[in-house]
């Protein structure tokens, strides 16, 4: 073991209790007086730690907490990103208790990702104990609406990017510890057909029938993925007419796709915006955006993988990459500048009732996080 996995191996009991006490504080993203609880939380501890510590406040969201250390420091700092919210609804923990059991701690937002928040706090305060300086002046950032498209957060969150040699994501690893270097990115569109109601019997002809002209569309649509390009359209959500003998005035349809390059991106986005009726009388309403970018493993990410890897079997750990489907908003920070993913916990079950982070892994993140601030 090195002094670093040493030292954090020797308070793997305080961080537990640490993210025991952060799961206990429940956090859904749409509950903003839920929470800013964990704000306040998480402010209280990054002032303990001796950050310069900011409260952003939000009227639509939960209030974004930043923490700056070694802020003196006039070289570009590092970002860390880390959320506060979670997808579970208060009184999750009536029947998802916090547990832990074989080596397991169980809980809603456990491993995503409370327990990024905890490593990404100890890593700073072990550095500090031990006299370690860092690489450049250090910021984390806990945004409060990541799992709902990050929509109060992103203008901050490129801004930070913009500014920092490296930014490092405490979202959950892959199993084994695996680190994420490409992201897949998310657009989410609604598509609505406006037809023309008639009676089914006496006025068929007059009629425009919206869910026969969805048909079209719909087939359109799936068509444009490429999965040779990890480009993937799914029309998953299907809503129309009022009664079988009514020719149907309405019909809308939700639609997520998925991307691994920007200018398939841009090709899909063009699609949706072309869609035209087939039906005379028939019109279409398009909303929706791209939500975030794809994360591209490009040269400058391979680089950034090659230096942490380096760093990190100066620890002893062998790490490995990998690419996810979900995105994060390491996806908008890839865009600006270099940037890790999957830093947090290991673990199993996001957004499923088995969630779970490894409660060994807790120290050995830790440790790494710790290595990448001091030593990039
Ligand atoms: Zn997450």
């Amino acid at each position: 073991m090195t002094e670093l996995t040493q030292y954090f191996k020797a308070r793997e009991n305080g961080m537990v209790d640490q993210l025991v006490e952060l799961v206990k504080i429940e956090s859904p993203s749409h509950d903003k007086a839920a929470v800013d609880r964990m704000s306040s939380q998480v402010m209280e501890m990054f002032i303990a730690s001796g950050a310069q510590t900011t409260r952003f406040a939000s009227s639509t969201a939960g209030d974004m907490v930043l923490g700056r250390w070694n802020a003196g420091m006039t070289n570009p700092p590092i970002t860390v990103l880390c959320h506060m919210d979670t997808v579970w609804p208060i009184g999750t923990l009536n029947n998802q208790p916090v547990r832990q059991e074989n080596g397991k701690l169980y809980g809603p937002g456990v491993y995503d990702m409370k327990a990024g928040i905890v490593i990404a706090l100890n890593a700073l305060n072990g550095l500090q104990d031990l006299g370690v300086q860092t690489a450049g002046p250090v910021q984390i950032l806990c945004t409060a609406d990541e799992e709902i498209g990050s929509v109060a957060s992103r203008a901050m969150i490129e801004k930070l990017a913009q500014e920092s040699q490296l930014v490092l994501v405490l979202e959950p690893s892959m199993p084994g510890g695996v680190i994420k270097t490409a992201r897949k990115g998310v657009g989410e569109y609604s598509l609505r057909v406006e037809g023309r109601a008639a009676h089914a019997g006496a006025d068929h002809q007059k009629g425009r029938n919206a869910i026969e002209e969805m048909a079209h569309q719909i087939l359109a649509l799936q068509k444009l993925t490429n999965y040779d390009k990890g480009t993937t359209v799914n029309v998953g959500v299907i809503k129309g007419g009022t009664a079988s003998n009514v020719v149907p005035a309405d019909c809308e349809i939700e639609i997520d796709f998925r991307i691994t390059a920007h200018e398939e991106g841009q090709r899909i986005e063009t699609a949706i915006h072309n869609l035209a009726p087939t039906l005379d009388g028939t019109r279409l309403h398009v909303t929706g955006s791209l939500n975030r970018p794809p994360m591209v493993r490009d040269a400058r990410m391979a680089a950034a993988f090659e230096k942490a890897k380096a760093i990190a079997s100066r620890q002893g750990m062998t790490l490995h990459e990998g690419s996810a489907g979900g995105a994060s908003d390491g996806n908008f920070t890839s865009v600006f500048t270099p940037t890790l993913d999957g830093l947090g916990a290991d673990g199993d079950g996001a957004h499923a009732v088995h969630e779970h982070a490894l409660v060994a892994s807790l120290p050995q993140r830790a440790a790494l996080v710790a290595a990448l601030l001091s030593e990039w």
